[in-house]
């Protein structure tokens, strides 16, 4: 149906499948359109009529006022804040908007330095390192930690800066089936004896990359598990913990502290600050482990040696003072350092919002991936054509989603990918699960039987 394939536009996360993009480009020229010719099919460009971006998304396009349903806005933080917004101004004022310099050339303010020691105490790391765009985080330092001659094993799941730091450090990569314990433990058995010191293998470093709940997918990580198996095979674990910081656990620290699992035993933690808290950049955690970093056999703390070694740091500009603070002012919010009880009710909100979405949504009868307590929750749609037909019927009714499709994901399982925020209220819920359920019927998405109503 040509008119339903109008304006597929997925997002790009890079994956290739070169025959499939080429099949893809066929189907395109076949209808003769650009791919993103449907602008009634989603929202590129948006202004903001409020100051709450989960709630006021405008579309230019025809001006009317959207919920926002994909925004990783998850706490709200990306909005007036009574606590964060004065002080990001003040931090403008004092600092400007730039430092207008890397960090180790007169770039580091009192700020910067606070905002590394802020959030090394608050993922529960000795030290951590914050840099300008949590993109360039993972892409900049996976090629720092390891090169030639080391061994990358990777879900096959991870976000795209994962996926190029591991291809641009020169190591041979291995990806295992996304978020299964059992393969990973399969691929180490093969590489390496277990047990085995560092010293004695084949490799000169083995690290295994994860994410804490999976941009995607909207599922937490197998994290126990794949720690107990990093420790018997000594491998390093990187984790990835965008959409988990911030977002779960009791009191906002990650999948960490929602699984019960000690951070010691995460060796690289690394997250961004785009989603939970409101602002931009990334960060590095690091224990005082000693990583044998470099070809030579230096043993050095991690943070440290990123420090002296990694471009990004030593070359990029640092991260905005107004984005450092405001960061700063959201960490402290969680910690109750602001003097009221808001973080804990914003996570509380996260958490109710996100199950009881969840579970509405399911008992409509969609399939919807993902955990409990995670706020992403993909809603299957599978078939491409799906895509622009399920987006544009939302936001004719003034709802936005994010809609994904190759090569974000493979071709036959697209998705509406959902992302709730503590600021959405329980009408705002309510209203956007009826559109959803609405279109549902409409594009013929619910694939499972509904749940009878309780009366
Ligand atoms: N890691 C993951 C898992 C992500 O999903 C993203 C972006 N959504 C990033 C890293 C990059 O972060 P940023 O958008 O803050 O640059």
């Amino acid at each position: 149906n040509s008119s339903n394939l109008q304006g597929y536009a997925p997002i790009c996360l890079g994956l290739e499948d070169f025959y499939i993009r080429r099949l893809y480009l066929r189907i395109q020229d076949c209808f003769g359109r650009p791919i993103a010719s449907a602008p009634d099919a989603w929202f590129d460009l948006v202004e903001r009529y409020s100051n709450d971006h989960n709630k006021t998304l405008k579309r230019t396009e025809k001006l009317s006022r959207c919920l926002n349903l994909g925004s990783y806005n998850y706490l709200g933080f990306a909005a007036a804040d009574e606590y964060c917004t004065p002080r990001a101004i003040e931090a403008l004022k004092r600092f400007s908007s730039s430092t207008c310099s890397p960090r180790v050339d007169g770039g580091t303010t009192t700020l910067h330095s606070e905002l590394d020691d802020c959030v090394a105490k608050f993922v529960g790391k000795p030290a951590a390192l914050v840099f300008g765009m949590g993109y360039v985080t993972n892409s900049a330092i996976i090629p720092v930690l390891i090169g030639k001659g080391g061994l990358i094993i990777s879900d096959s799941l991870n976000h795209s800066s994962l996926v190029n730091g591991a291809r641009g450090s020169g190591a041979t990569i291995i990806v295992f089936q996304h978020n299964t314990p059992s393969h990973l433990e399969k691929v180490l058995r093969e590489h390496i004896a277990e047990g085995q010191p560092r010293t004695h293998r084949p490799w000169k470093k083995i690290i295994v990359v994860v994410e804490g709940i999976y941009s995607m997918e909207g599922e937490l990580c197998k994290l126990p598990e794949i720690v107990a198996i990093c420790k018997k095979y000594k491998a390093y674990l990187y984790l990835d913990e965008a959409h988990s910081i911030g977002a779960v656990g009791k009191t906002g620290r990650g999948v960490c502290e929602l699984l019960g699992v000690d951070t010691a035993d995460v060796d690289i933690m690394m997250g961004t600050f785009t989603k939970s808290f409101g602002s931009c950049g990334g960060y590095i955690a690091g224990s005082k482990l000693t990583m044998n970093t470099s070809k030579s056999i230096l043993l050095q703390e991690l943070i440290q040696y990123l420090k002296y070694t990694c471009p990004a740091h030593l070359y990029g500009t640092a991260i905005s003072p107004p984005a450092a603070q405001q960061i700063l002012s959201a960490i402290q919010v969680l910690l109750g350092e602001d003097g009221s009880i808001r973080g804990a009710q914003k996570l509380a909100r996260i958490r109710e919002n996100s199950n009881f979405f969840r579970s509405e949504l399911q008992k409509m009868g969609f399939e919807v991936l993902g955990d409990n307590d995670s706020p992403v929750m993909p809603i299957m749609l599978y078939n491409p054509s799906k895509i622009p037909a399920f987006s544009r019927e939302c936001l004719k009714q003034n709802v936005a989603v994010v809609v994904v499709g190759f090569p974000a994901t493979p071709l036959l399982l697209s998705r509406a990918r959902i992302c709730i925020s503590a600021s959405h209220t329980t009408e705002d819920l309510v209203r956007a699960l009826e559109v959803i359920s609405k279109v549902g019927d409409l594009v013929g998405i619910k694939y499972f039987p509904a749940e009878p109503k309780k009366e």
